[in-house]
């Protein structure tokens, strides 16, 4: 059979909110141009982010109810605990209430003097969070990655040769840990390769130093790998992700995305002393080791979840929806970052817009667009997000790219809400010599595009 259809049946319906058009450009002139200010139920169809968004199946809302709340040494606890370790092997495990949490804890529990901490490409909650330890965040992804239009299996790997150098150059002993985020998120959720992770870990191990995953979506990396690297192909998904945890040492996750749940994380790590100090600061700012800032049913359905995301049915449902949105747009000429990655479909819209300059945020107005036009949400990853702006003068250096991420939320939209996706955006690409450029008529002085007011030029 050619159509995949949703491994699902639905239980539990929310409705979606129909507006016209004229409604909305309303809610959007209401809202200075920014979709972040646009209340959710003023959205058609919103692919603002596939955090925290996933709809959960009937056993993991079974295990709500089974959730025990227990202050210490809850059951939910061990059960996820058991999970965890099947699925990494490692030694310590330790809930936290977000992947930014683990990312905090493990940062300050590693930090020490000068250190440096290289990755793919640090996710921007994870660079913020070793900046403020004191260390440098240094990414070195490799080449290929930085192409949108370049189509190459595993566009998330680390240049293993620029690691080596950076090894070289500061010193093993200034870096505490090495980290791969799986898929790599900021730059387009692209893939990880087996061998890759391999290479890295034999470097950090002949220098003795740890290797952690960013392990948001390791279960699409899995399925990337057995879809594209030579000798993977009659693995088990599970066995897959599991050969990937056994070159770490360690990880952070963010269960909002692979976990298939609302809320939740873990820090996962082999080293005694950090797990140690982990605990401590957990205490202090998260909760309780066996809790860490969740109740005992969440516990309980990331445990679920994080069975469920590596079925079969499930994975290839889920990274064929993605890819079938990035063949829609594509097939209408609308450029996009490729391959598709496995949460989201990247849209250029440099390319697309080429008569509004980059300092009138083209990705901002082709949101906006999207908006009026058909109720769909996406986010700006562009000038908007990542232009930088000198303080004394006031002049603006854009982003080198300008992208409307489409981000598709786990088990959430059916087939015929992706095509009204790509009827939609077919349909403003006809007419798009008439989106109009943008400027700023207020923004706070630090990460603009939550809080920023725009006018049409
Ligand atoms: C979402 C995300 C995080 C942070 O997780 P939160 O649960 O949002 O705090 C870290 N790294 C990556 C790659 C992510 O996608």
């Amino acid at each position: 059979m050619k159509t995949i259809i949703e491994p699902f049946k639905i239980k539990s319906v929310e409705p979606i909110y129909m507006t016209t058009r004229e409604q909305r450009e309303e809610k959007l002139r209401h809202a200075g141009h920014n979709l972040f200010y646009i209340p959710a139920r003023d959205v058609i169809i919103d692919l603002l982010t596939d955090s925290g968004t996933s709809a959960m199946s009937a056993a993991q809302w079974a295990g709500i109810m089974r959730g025990d709340e227990s202050y210490a040494g809850s059951e939910s606890f061990y059960r996820l605990e058991e999970v965890i370790k099947d699925l990494t092997g490692l030694t310590y495990i330790i809930p936290t209430h977000q992947g930014r949490a683990a990312e905090r804890i493990l940062f300050s529990a590693c930090a020490k003097s000068n250190a440096v901490i290289p990755s793919n490409s640090h996710f921007d909650t994870t660079r913020a969070n070793i900046e403020y330890s004191g260390a440098e965040a240094v990414d070195l992804v490799t080449e290929e990655g930085k192409v949108p239009s370049l189509v190459h299996p595993f566009k998330g790997n680390i240049d293993t040769k620029k690691l080596e150098k950076l090894i070289k150059d500061r010193g093993p002993e200034r870096i505490p840990l090495c980290m791969l985020t799986v898929t790599n998120n900021s730059g387009g959720g692209q893939p990880v390769s087996m061998a890759n992770i391999r290479e890295t870990s034999d470097i950090c191990r002949s220098h003795k130093i740890p290797l952690f995953l960013d392990a948001c979506r390791f279960a699409e990396n899995a399925y990337f790998i057995r879809k594209r690297e030579k000798g993977y192909e009659g693995r088990s998904l599970k066995s897959i992700a599991q050969e990937m945890f056994s070159y770490t040492d360690g990880c952070t996750m963010s269960a909002k995305k692979d976990g298939l749940v609302n809320i939740g994380g873990f820090l996962g790590l082999n080293n005694r002393e950090w797990a140690e100090k982990a605990r401590n600061l957990l205490i202090m700012t998260e909760g309780f080791p066996t809790y860490g800032g969740l109740a005992g049913r969440d516990l309980e359905a990331i445990a679920q979840g994080l069975v469920e995301v590596l079925e079969e049915e499930y994975l290839r449902y889920r990274i064929r929806s993605v890819e079938y949105l990035g063949e829609g747009l594509q097939k209408q000429g609308i450029p996009i970052i490729q391959p598709p990655g496995g949460h989201a479909i990247y849209i250029d819209a440099k390319t697309s817009l080429p008569h509004i300059p980059q300092l009138q945020y083209p990705a901002q107005a082709l949101l906006c667009e999207l908006y009026t036009h058909a109720g769909i949400r996406g986010v700006e990853i562009g000038s908007v997000m990542f232009g930088k702006k000198d303080p004394q003068t006031g002049d603006e250096t854009p982003h080198e790219m300008e992208l409307v991420r489409l981000a598709i939320p786990r088990r959430v939209y059916t087939q015929s809400h992706i095509d009204y996706v790509i009827e939609a955006a077919g349909e403003v690409y006809t007419q798009k010599e008439n989106i109009q450029g943008l400027r700023i008529v207020y923004e706070p002085p630090l990460l603009r595009h939550f809080t920023a007011r725009f006018e049409p030029f």
